[in-house]
C-alpha cells in the first residue's frame, strides 16, 4: 500500500472486513480451519502456522518498516531466537555490549550452550566491530537506542561493515519503533520487536515481531515460527494492532515529554548524570539527530545519592510505576541493576558502564508537568550524596 505512515498504521494489513463490512478487523479465534479436500485450504490450515488476525498484524508491521515480511512471536524474546535458529553451532555473533539483559541471558544462557559463539562489543564504535569480525561471524546484533543507556549505533555504517563480510544484521526497534527509524531502510536485513513496548503501547499484552527484509530469509524465519512454535494468540495480534494505530501520536507526545523531562532533570542539583540521545552533551547526540526524527521516550539517570538512596528513589515518585517493561502510555521507572539487567553478571554490567545506581525512565503521555512535578518531590526526598 502506497501510503505515508499514519495511514498505513491504521489501513495496512486490515481492510473492511467482506462479510459484514465491520471497519475493525476482527478476532479470528479459531485454533484450525476447515479444508475442502485433504490439504486444500481456504488460505489457513492451523492456528500455529497461520491465522487471519496475526497475519493483518504482520502486513501492517512490514509496511510500516518500509517493506519486507512479519513475522510475529509469542514475546520479544522468541522473535530473538529465531533469528539465533538460522545459524548453526561454530557460528559467531557479534552484539552491542550494552543490550537488554534477556537477550544477554538468551545468547549466554541458551544459545551459547549449542554452540553458537558470542562476542559483547562497543558497537558505538565503528572501528571495534570491525575487530570484532571473524570468519565465522554470521550475524551482527544491533541495539539502537541501547537498553538501558540509550547509547546510539549508525546503522548505516555497521549494516555496511557487516554486509561486506557476509553477516546478517538484525536490529532491535525496539526504543524507537518504525516512527523515528527504519532500520531496512538503512541496510539492516531483519527488524526485531518487543512488541509489548511501544507497538502495542498499552501495558495490556506481551508480544514480538521479526520484519525481514529478503523473501528467501523471511521464509526461513517463518519455518521457525512455526516449528518452534513460540506463536502469539489472535486476541493479543489484535491488541497489538490496535495500539498500532495510535502509534505516532503517541510517539510524538512520548518524545515530546521525555525531552522536557530530560532537560528538568539534568538541571536537577541531585541527578549526576541523564542519559537521553536528545541532549547536546550525549555521546551519540549527533548519530541519533541524523538517523532518528525523533530523539525517543527513555531516559537514564544517575543520583548524586548514595545506592540505597538512588533505590529508594524509585519508590517515591506517585506518576512512575516501579516497574518492569516500557513504552505505555503510563510512565513506568526501573532500577535496571536488579530488574531488566538482573541477569547480566555484576562485574560485566559495571565493565559495560552500568552502575549500580542507574534508573531507567520510561517517559508516558501524561501531562508532562505533571511528570516533572512528580520526580521534583522525590529528588525532593533523596538525600544529596552518600558515601
Ligand atoms: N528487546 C528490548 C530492547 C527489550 O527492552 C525487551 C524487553 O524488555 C526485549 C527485546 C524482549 O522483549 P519481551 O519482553 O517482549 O520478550
Amino acid at each position: 500500500m502506497d501510503h505515508r505512515f499514519d495511514t498505513l498504521a491504521i489501513h495496512a494489513g486490515q481492510p473492511n472486513e467482506e462479510r459484514t463490512g465491520a471497519v475493525t478487523f476482527p478476532i479470528f479465534q479459531t485454533s484450525t480451519f476447515g479444508q475442502i479436500e485433504p490439504g486444500v485450504t481456504k488460505g489457513f490450515s492451523y492456528g500455529r502456522t497461520d491465522n487471519p488476525t496475526r497475519r493483518a498484524l504482520e502486513e501492517c508491521l512490514a509496511a510500516l518498516e518500509g517493506g519486507g515480511f512479519g513475522i510475529a512471536f509469542a514475546s520479544g524474546l522468541a522473535a530473538a531466537g529465531a533469528c539465533l535458529q538460522i545459524l548453526r553451532a561454530g557460528d559467531h555473533v557479534i552484539a552491542g555490549r550494552d543490550l537488554y539483559g534477556g537477550v544477554y541471558r538468551l545468547f549466554t544462557k541458551v544459545y551459547r550452550k549449542f554452540g553458537l559463539e558470542f562476542t559483547f562489543a562497543d558497537l558505538t564504535d565503528l572501528a571495534e566491530l570491525e575487530r570484532s569480525f571473524r570468519p565465522t561471524t554470521k550475524l551482527v546484533w544491533l541495539e539502537t537506542p541501547s537498553n538501558p543507556l540509550l547509547r546510539v549505533t549508525d546503522i548505516a555504517a555497521a549494516s555496511a561493515l557487516a554486509k561486506a563480510r557476509g553477516a546478517v544484521v538484525v536490529a532491535d526497534n525496539t526504543f524507537a519503533t518504525p516512527y523515528l527509524q527504519r532500520p531496512l531502510l538503512l541496510g539492516a536485513d531483519i527488524v526485531l520487536h518487543s512488541t509489548t513496548k511501544y507497538l502495542n503501547g498499552h501495558s495490556d499484552v506481551v508480544g514480538g515481531a521479526l520484519v525481514a527484509r529478503d523473501p528467501d530469509l523471511a521464509t526461513e524465519l517463518r519455518f521457525y515460527q512455526n516449528a518452534a512454535g513460540a506463536v502469539p494468540g489472535p486476541q493479543d495480534c489484535f491488541l497489538v494492532l490496535r495500539g498500532i494505530k495510535t502509534l505516532g501520536v503517541r510517539m510524538d507526545r512520548h518524545c515530546r515529554n521525555a525531552a522536557r523531562v530530560a532537560e528538568f532533570l539534568a538541571g536537577h542539583p541531585k541527578v549526576e548524570r541523564v542519559h537521553y540521545p536528545g541532549l547536546p552533551g550525549h555521546p551519540d547526540h549527533a548519530v541519533a539527530a541524523r538517523q532518528q526524527s525523533l530523539f525517543g521516550a527513555m531516559v537514564s539517570i544517575e543520583l548524586g545519592a548514595s545506592l540505597a538512596e538512588a533505590k529508594r528513589f524509585t519508590t517515591l515518585t506517585r506518576l512512575f510505576t516501579l516497574a518492569e517493561s516500557l513504552g505505555s502510555v503510563k510512565s513506568l521507572l526501573c532500577h535496571p541493576p536488579t530488574m531488566t539487567h538482573a541477569s547480566v553478571e555484576p562485574e560485566v554490567r559495571r565493565r559495560n558502564g552500568i552502575p549500580d545506581g542507574l534508573i531507567r525512565l520510561s517517559v508516558g503521555i501524561e501531562d508532562a508537568e505533571d511528570l516533572i512535578e512528580d520526580l521534583a518531590q522525590a529528588l525532593a526526598r533523596v538525600a544529596p550524596s552518600g558515601p
